[in-house]
């Protein structure tokens, strides 16, 4: 996924929900247990919310209890970004949409195997396409 989409914050709010823009635009996050997709355990595609880039598949979804959708990898490495956020006096590593830069949530090193990461994404910077 090489297209990148680039809008003016006029156009993101117009776009998106306020909440999607809180979360995509503003770093910010959905409590714990609220979103649509945490207990989702359809098959399918999770793209972005922002820009309908594919990001995580249900293949790589697992419950972690934490409250958030949580997958141990992304569907492709190029289709997210990793930043050191060191906000809220914590140093973390944000997940953004490598096409739109939207904010997505944090990558954890405690998930499960192969890759023993854990990307903790907000439900409503997601979209779900349930396979055909
Ligand atoms: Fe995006």
């Amino acid at each position: 996924m090489s297209d990148k989409l680039t809008l003016t914050d006029a156009e993101w709010r117009a776009r998106l929900t306020p909440e999607q823009y809180h979360i995509l635009r503003e770093q910010g996050t959905e409590r714990a247990f609220t979103g649509e997709y945490e207990g989702n355990k359809a098959a399918g595609q999770y793209v972005c919310a922002g820009c309908g880039a594919p990001l995580f598949s249900s293949e790589t979804k697992y419950n972690s209890g934490s409250g958030w959708p949580s997958y141990y990898a992304p569907m492709e490495d190029e289709a997210v970004v990793e930043l050191t956020d060191t906000a809220h006096g914590m140093v973390r590593t944000e997940v953004r949409c490598a096409a739109c830069e939207g904010h997505l949530g944090h990558v954890f090193p405690d998930g499960p195997k192969p890759t023993g990461l854990r990307y903790c994404i907000n439900s409503a910077s997601l979209a779900f396409k349930p396979e055909e």
